[in-house]
């Protein structure tokens, strides 16, 4: 095994969180190997579903100029003048923050950032060295504190469509509606889209009847619970509040979504109903927490009695888990005294308080170094 050397911090994770991670500590000036993911990796991050983030501030201008260069390519000047001028506004996703985030670190903390287009395969503390190490494949890296990024992935409503005379019942018919945002998944973050039309939830769980119930509260615009098949679990209170807003549930296997240019129009149910929605947000909860290096290194999870795969990793208000120097930060964490945050902006506040943790630990043995006290 090639062995390398050691860094102030490895970040694993090529999301959000292990971005926001990555920059601020570069701008402590700390040694970092930005572990960011590779093609296998990449499919799992929630990020890359992103398409627009319009419910936070502060985007780096450099996105705007890159979106503005690319519409002038070519010199077609008149023509990217008018896609400017008729867009409402200009949509920034996830990918775009993170290339730019890549493109900043890259050009302006290359001496104290290496960036590795690798997924890390397992993780242990070695006592000796005082040092997690991380292996992608046949290399070993060593850090002396480890930030975990890896994210999670929602579980996604299995469609029984009919396709070529053959019923086939699979996720993947959702997911080109999932890209054009027909299909929801965070209420905090896409439930205001919509005001402009009428949403199912899918699911069958309280936390399912509970969102629709706010859809409802908030924007007027829950129509029904599609449990696509399933009982529902949700509580004899909750039941009465569905029916006094009259959200409608039906039980019934959904087997296709149809809608045109303008967006979805119907979810079609196996007893021939077409439930005619703008919009439908998906309330199935988790089907994995990328939380095994996590697991490797002994940390504390949160969620007792789910499957170990599906459970958050539990940091207090720094970011830290159970064992010291190891930190997991957005999506996959989960912090005991609020609930479960899963945005842009809390992945990146969880991210920034983790690497002041480090660096204030690392200024404490600075400190100590220099009064030849103990650190
Ligand atoms: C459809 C959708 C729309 C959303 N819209 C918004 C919005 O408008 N506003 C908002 O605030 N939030 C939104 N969110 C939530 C937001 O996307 C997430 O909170 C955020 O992306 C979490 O960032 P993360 O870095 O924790 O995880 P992710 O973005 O999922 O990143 C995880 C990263 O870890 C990498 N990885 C995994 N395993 C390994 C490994 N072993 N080694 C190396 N790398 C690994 C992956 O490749 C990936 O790069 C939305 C989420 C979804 C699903």
């Amino acid at each position: 095994m090639a062995r390398d050397r050691e860094f102030d911090l490895i970040v694993v994770g090529g999301g959000i969180a292990g971005g926001a991670a990555a920059l601020r500590a570069a701008q402590y000036l700390l040694r970092v190997l930005w572990i960011r993911g590779d093609k296998r990796t990449a499919k799992r991050s929630r990020g890359l579903w992103v398409a627009n983030i319009d419910n936070m501030i502060g985007v780096h201008e450099g996105i705007v100029r890159k979106k503005v260069l690319k519409l002038l390519r070519g010199g077609e000047y008149q023509a990217a003048r008018k896609l400017l001028a008729d867009a409402p506004r200009m949509a920034v996703s996830s990918r775009d923050i993170i290339e730019n985030t890549v493109e900043r670190i890259e050009a302006e903390f290359a001496d104290y950032v290496e960036v590795l287009d690798l997924a890390a395969d397992g993780a242990r503390w070695d006592g000796d060295g005082g040092a997690f190490v991380v292996r992608c494949g046949d290399a070993e890296h060593r850090g002396a504190a480890l930030v975990l990024a890896t994210g999670v992935m929602d579980r996604q409503p299995s469609i029984l469509k009919t396709k070529g005379g053959e019923a086939r019942d699979e996720v993947k018919w959702i997911y080109p509606w999932a890209n054009r945002e027909d299909i929801l998944y965070c209420i905090r973050c896409e439930g205001h889209l919509t005001v402009i039309g009428r949403a199912a939830v899918i699911g069958y769980s309280e936390a399912a009847a509970q969102l629709a119930m706010m859809l409802q509260e908030r924007y007027g615009s829950a129509c029904c619970l599609l449990t696509n098949g399933a009982e529902p679990e949700w509580s004899e209170e909750s039941r009465r509040v569905l029916e006094a807003y009259g959200i409608g549930v039906h039980r019934d296997r959904i087997t296709d979504l149809t809608g045109d240019g303008d967006g979805m129009r119907a979810l079609q149910l196996e007893n021939g109903e077409a439930v005619e929605v703008r919009f439908a947000l998906v309330a199935l909860g988790l089907y994995r927490v990328y939380n095994d290096l996590a697991r490797q290194l002994g940390a504390e999870l949160a969620d007792p009695g789910k499957p170990e795969e599906e459970r958050h990793v539990l940091i207090d208000r720094r970011g830290e888990t159970s064992v010291p120097g190891l930190f997991a930060v957005g999506d996959m964490a989960t912090r005991a005294d609020e609930p479960v945050m899963k945005q842009v902006y809390t992945a990146q506040e969880y991210a920034v308080r983790a690497i002041d943790s480090i660096d204030h630990r690392r200024r404490r043995r600075m400190r100590a170094a220099k009064l030849g006290t103990p650190g």
